[in-house]
Parts: C-alpha cells; structure tokens; sequence
C-alpha cells in the first residue's frame, strides 16, 4: 500500500468505438479507431489500408486524414453526423482542405458492406434528429473505416473513490483547484473533460498538483467558500464547476467552455451574477469542436464574493 494525504486522477480518455456507436452491418476487418490507426502508422510502422473512409470530424480523424495521404493512402470522404465541424477549425484547414479530402456534414455510415474484409460502407444522409434522409445512401468503395467519434473520460476508478460525475463531461466535478467533492482527491487533464489542445491539459495539470501539494501539507482542513458557476446560453459545459471564492483574492482564474451550437459572428463570453455583469470576453466566433477560455480576476473579487452563483453565456455580440 501506498499512503498519500492527497491523489491528483490523471486517468484520460478512451476513444469511443463502433460497439458504442451502434455501426450497422457485417463485422469484417478493417474498422478501426483513428488512434489505433495512429498508433499503427506513427509508432509500428504499419498501414492499416489503402482506401479509407473516416467517420467524425474530430481532430484525430482529420490528423490521420492527412497522415494516410502523405502515406500514399487515399481518404475518400470524412463523414459527420452534425450539422458542423467538431473538430478544430485549423484542423479542418490544414488536413482536409490542404489535401482535397471532402468533408460531408449531416452524414453517417448507415451500414459496412464486407465479409472478411470492409468492401465498402453505405453512406447517408441525417436530418437534425440523426434519421437517414430516404433517397441520400451512396456506395463508396474502402478498404478501411477509421472512427473518429468522440472520446470518453476514464472514471471507473473516480466513481469508485466516491467523486461525482458531471453527466455531460462525463468527467469530475472540479473546482478551480482541480479538487473533487472527495477532500484530497483531484483530477486534471482528459479525465475532467476532453480538451482541444494538449497545451490545456499541461496546464491544468501543473494546477492541479501545486493544489495537490498545498492541501498536503495543510495542517487543518480549509472552510469551503465555494460558489457553482453553471452554463448559460449556449453554453455545454463549464469548468471548473465550482470556484473557490478565497482562491479569486490570489490569482486569476480561467473558465473553459464548449459552446452548443456554432455562432460564425462576432461573440461575447459573458459571466453574470443574478443576472448582473461580472466580465466578458469579445471571441470572433465559438465553435462546438473549440474550447473558449474567459479569465476571472481578482479585480471581480468583491462582486463575485457576494454572489451566489455565476452563470456563463455566449451570446451574438
Ligand atoms: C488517439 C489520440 C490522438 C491524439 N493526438 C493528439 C495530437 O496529435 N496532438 C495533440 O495536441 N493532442 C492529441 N491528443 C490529445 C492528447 O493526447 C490529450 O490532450 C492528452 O494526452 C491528455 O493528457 P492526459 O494526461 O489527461 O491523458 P493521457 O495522455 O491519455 O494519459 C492518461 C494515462 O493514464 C493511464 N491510465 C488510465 N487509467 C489508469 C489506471 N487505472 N491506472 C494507471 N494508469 C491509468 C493511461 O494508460 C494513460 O497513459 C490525442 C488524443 C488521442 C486519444
């Protein structure tokens, strides 16, 4: 056994996989996710096909779309269930159009064709509630479906340590020391929710073990003087979900958050309080697949601390 006063859960994600995504049809080879084909290429040298399919616009299924073309592969179509890009913008950019790989909103594979190996996959269309659009299936020949459909925080052990889960992250509810309901447990990273850039994740993590750290060598616990800060319009998620009223007089701290539905305008980040102004951030757009950051400061300390509650929004400027 190991003894530690406090534990940072820095478990990661998990990518989801054609069983979760109930994918329709024959079960050959050749339907793999774009991680296991990442993984394939970058480290062990291996193509997995030649003629490829990729399901999901998220950022590693556009970074393999480009991988596999510079290997010589061809990517016939990247298909989305949304109405939009989920991954990031500079993505889309860099690895589908840079390369001539079409992306198709509002399409799925409606079933895989192949008995040994994929042959095709059949191709249709969905309306807003993910039905297929009679009339829209296309055949396309492959050899390989990639699935780049979303990953999953892994909390097995958060939820058996007692933390609660926030059921849209799927990850822990955190306050802005990365601390959980459970005193001394904290987690950081992909664990807390899936973040967009890798640079996110060192930070928060660097967070959360001087938080770590700190509460370890607390003498006494600390009375909680927590307020929750929740998502308003447009606004999926927020983390952290609680701030630390004391942490404010010290430092400045960062709200993240996915946005709903995308806005191609001029936005505000807002933060309210009873309806009340606190701060807000001029954003050129929000996008779903981007993370948006707005900052606290210690500046808003007397407003937020008489506050029961902050509410974040992302309005059309
Ligand atoms: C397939 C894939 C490709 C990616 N490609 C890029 C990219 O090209 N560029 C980029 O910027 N970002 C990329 N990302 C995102 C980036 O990897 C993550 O943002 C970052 O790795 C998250 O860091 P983390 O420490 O939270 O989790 P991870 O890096 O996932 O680390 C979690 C670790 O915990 C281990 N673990 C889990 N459960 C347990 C347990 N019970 N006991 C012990 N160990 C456990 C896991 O095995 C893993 O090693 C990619 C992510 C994925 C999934």
């Amino acid at each position: 056994d190991i003894q530690s006063r406090a534990i940072v859960l820095a478990m990661g994600c998990r990518e989801r996989t054609r069983a979760q995504i109930r994918l329709p049809g024959t079960r050959p080879a050749g339907v793999y996710t774009a991680g296991t084909a990442q993984r394939w290429v970058n480290v062990e040298g291996y193509m997995p096909g030649n003629r490829y399919v990729v399901l999901g616009s998220g950022d590693i299924g556009m970074i393999m779309a480009r991988r596999l073309t510079l290997e010589g592969a061809k990517v016939e179509r990247v298909l989305e269930v949304m109405p939009f890009l989920t991954g990031l913008t500079r993505n889309y950019v860099q690895c589908l159009l840079d390369y001539d790989i079409t992306l198709q909103l509002s399409h799925t594979v409606n079933r895989i064709l192949g008995e040994k190996r994929v042959e095709a996959i059949e191709a249709v269309q969905v309306d807003e509630r993910w039905n297929p659009v009679p009339g829209t299936e296309e055949i396309i020949p492959c050899d390989t479906l990639l699935l780049s459909v979303g990953l999953i925080p892994e909390n097995e052990l958060s939820r058996k340590a007692g933390v609660r889960i926030d059921p849209i992250t799927a990850g822990p509810f955190v306050d802005n020391n990365f601390e959980t309901n459970v005193p001394g447990v904290f987690a950081a990273g992909n664990v807390v929710h899936v973040y967009d850039l890798v640079d996110w994740v060192t930070e928060a993590g660097f967070h959360a073990g001087k938080s770590a750290a700190a509460f370890a060598q607390r003498e006494r616990a600390r009375e909680r003087r927590h307020i929750p800060i929740l998502p308003g319009d447009n606004v999926r998620y927020v983390v952290p979900h609680e701030l630390d009223k004391d942490s404010l007089a010290q430092e400045e701290i960062h709200l993240q958050m996915r946005v709903k539905v995308p806005i191609d305008a001029l936005v505000w980040v807002e933060v309210r309080s009873n309806g009340n102004l606190v701060t807000r951030k001029a954003e050129p757009y929000a996008r779903p697949g981007e993370i948006l950051t707005v900052p606290l400061t210690p500046k808003q300390y007397d407003e937020v601390s008489r506050a029961a509650k902050l509410t974040v929004a992302v309005v059309k400027k």
